[in-house]
Order: structure tokens, then C-alpha cells, then sequence
């Protein structure tokens, strides 16, 4: 199955649905908001919902205003369409109220969960899927698609500099940029548009850094407390897993932080071939290659202890090859 039957799914259905996951990153907004706008084009209603809200970073694309957060679904549907989501729990409902769901994801660990999957995990974003299946479907890309469709690729590809970054993945980025997408308002909009806390956040993490493996893993880690009596928004912790990456020394890094319910959010990034999309998934969450995440409740320093334990050996058989980079 795949973008043929996705297709035919769209033509013959009116009402949807579209969604992302939960803690939406700019690929999932990206997608809801173009495939919305193509949706509307075919003359089909599309309603965006998503369980938590937009995070500040994205809410300057085009119709970003749009996504309503919603604790359950409201309104019945013909066809959900859920990018982004590996598993219908990533959505963050626990029920989609819709005849015929639609699949549509780049995450290797996708579960092809759905009644129509089109899963590609070579794309750097599902962004880049949603591109061609709107070109497909006969839709004009309009220099707001354009936009959110720009975004959505830059944000995955870490600015074209992950390793996803393919020849594809730019010719699309080149030809959105001729629909109307301004590289440079959009970074703008997505990267240089924080509160001023966030430079106290930056501070703090980088701060208290913890390093092992002589330098080769990272973790920075915060708790409720703190987050609560700083006022620092979820939203504001984006991009700064990436920052200790920025030496030659550190391979992966990890940063956690812990919500009201004492659960922990652990980000993780890393170099080369060191797959920690493998080490989420051993502790119940999953992602990329070298962008990943799960959650945890329990102990934080016996957390680290272990994603350590099992980092370590993976860093040593992988130290030639990291050193090189
Ligand atoms: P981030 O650290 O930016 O939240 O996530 C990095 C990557 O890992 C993203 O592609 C995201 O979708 C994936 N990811 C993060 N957390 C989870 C999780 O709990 N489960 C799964 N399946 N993927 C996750
Ligand atoms: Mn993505």
C-alpha cells in the first residue's frame, strides 16, 4: 500500500480529520497545515487537531491558528489522516472518530497501524511525502504551502545538516522556494523568534551539563521544581539537545526534563552511526537514527545510569568511525 491508495482514500472521502503527534515538532505542523490548505483546494473539509498545542516556534507559519488543542477529538469524520505518528497512541488520542484513517509518516519504526499506510522512511520529512501527494492530487502549492512545506523539511534536516539530508530532499526544498517559500523569513519565524528566558535556559542546562565516557555522552537533566519556579515554557527546551554536539568530543546527547506528573521527557541526538532510535525503543519511546525520545517515570540518576550501560559499548565499537567526524 501506499500513496496510490492514500489518493484514492482523499477522493473519496469529504470530511477529515488531520493530526500529528504529540509535542508537535515543525514536520508535523507542516503537513497538517499544507495538507489542510489541499484539502480545501479539492473542495473537502479539513479540520486540525492536535493534542497538545502548537509549540510558539511554529506558530508563526501560515494558518498555524488553525490547530485547535483538544483533550479527545471533537466531531465525527469520513477519514483521519495521522502524519508523523508511528503508533495511533503518538496522536496522543485515544480514539479517532473517523471511518477510513490514513497513515501517511517518514519514521522507520512506523507500526503500519492504520486502514491505508504510506510509510517511507528514506524521506528526511513526512513533509517531503506530503509534497508530492498534493502535487498528485492536482492541488496548486500556494506560497503558504510552500512555506509550511519548507519548514517542515528545514526543521528535520537540522537546516540540511543531518544525515537524511538527500539530493531529493533539497530539489523539493529548491522547488518550494520557487513556490514562495522565503528560506530566510522562515528561519526567522522558527529559529530566531524565543522569549529572552530562553538564554537563562541555555545557561542552566549547559550549566550543569554531565559528561561520561570521557566526554563522548552528555546528559543534561532538569526537574519539575525547577521548570515550575523558573517559568520556563516546554516549548522554550527545542534545539537544545543539539548544542553540546557542536564539539568534536560529544557523540550523543541527551537531555531530560520532568513535567508536573513527575514523568521525564528525554530527548536524545547523535553523530554518525550511532543509533539511538534503537536505544528509545528499549526504553518504550523511539525516532531516527540520531533523533530520538521516550519517557519515564522513576528514578532520573538510575535512568541516565542505565541509558549510559547501554550507550557505552555502542560508543566504543563506534569511536573509530565517530572520531572521523
Ligand atoms: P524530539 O527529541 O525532538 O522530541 O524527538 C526526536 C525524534 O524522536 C522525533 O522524530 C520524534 O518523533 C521521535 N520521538 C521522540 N519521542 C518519541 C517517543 O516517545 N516515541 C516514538 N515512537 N518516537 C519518539
Ligand atoms: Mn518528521
Amino acid at each position: 500500500m501506499g500513496k496510490a491508495e492514500v489518493i484514492e482514500a482523499i477522493q473519496n472521502n469529504q470530511r477529515f480529520l488531520l493530526t500529528g503527534h504529540i509535542s508537535p515538532d515543525g514536520d508535523s505542523i507542516a503537513c497538517q497545515l499544507a495538507m489542510a490548505e489541499a484539502l480545501e483546494q479539492l473542495g473537502k473539509e479539513a479540520s486540525m487537531q492536535s493534542a497538545d498545542p502548537v509549540p510558539a516556534m511554529y506558530r508563526k507559519l501560515p494558518g498555524a491558528s488553525r490547530v485547535r488543542r483538544v483533550s479527545e477529538i471533537e466531531g465525527e469524520f469520513d477519514a483521519a489522516i495521522l502524519m508523523e505518528c508511528p503508533t495511533p497512541e503518538r496522536s496522543g488520542f485515544e480514539h479517532i472518530p473517523a471511518r477510513t484513517i490514513i497513515n501517511i509518516d517518514h519514521h522507520p519504526d512506523n507500526q503500519n497501524h492504520a486502514h491505508v499506510n504510506w510509510v517511507n522512511a528514506k524521506k528526511a520529512a513526512t513533509a517531503e511525502m506530503i509534497f508530492t501527494l498534493v502535487e498528485e492530487l492536482g492541488c496548486e502549492i500556494t506560497g503558504s504551502m510552500a512555506e509550511n512545506l519548507f519548514a517542515g523539511i528545514l526543521t528535520d534536516t537540522g537546516s540540511f545538516s543531518f544525515s537524511n539530508t538527500t539530493a531529493s530532499c533539497l530539489e523539493i526544498a529548491a522547488e518550494l522556494v520557487k513556490r514562495g517559500a522565503s528560506p530566510a523569513a522562515v528561519a526567522q519565524k522558527v529559529y530566531r523568534s524565543y522569549p529572552p528566558e530562553k538564554l537563562d535556559l541555555i545557561g542552566r542546562m549547559l550549566s550543569q551539563i554531565q559528561r561520561f565516557c570521557d566526554g563522548a555522552a552528555v546528559a543534561m537533566t532538569i526537574g519539575y521544581e525547577e521548570i515550575e519556579k523558573k517559568g520556563y515554557a516546554s516549548e522554550i527546551f527545542e534545539d537544545i539537545v543539539n548544542m553540546p554536539l557542536i564539539t568534536s568530543t560529544v557523540k550523543v546527547s541527551m537531555l531530560g526534563r520532568q513535567d508536573e506528573s513527575g514523568k521525564w521527557r528525554f530527548s536524545m541526538r547523535s553523530k554518525g552511526d550511532i543509533d539511538i532510535g534503537e536505544i528509545a525503543r528499549q526504553f518504550g519511546g523511539g525516532g531516527h537514527m540520531n533523533a530520538a525520545g521516550f519517557n519515564y517515570t522513576g528514578e532520573v540518576e538510575q535512568l541516565v545510569k542505565e541509558l549510559i550501560e547501554s550507550l557505552s559499548g555502542r560508543l566504543d565499537s563506534d569511536a573509530e568511525k565517530a572520531s572521523e567526524l
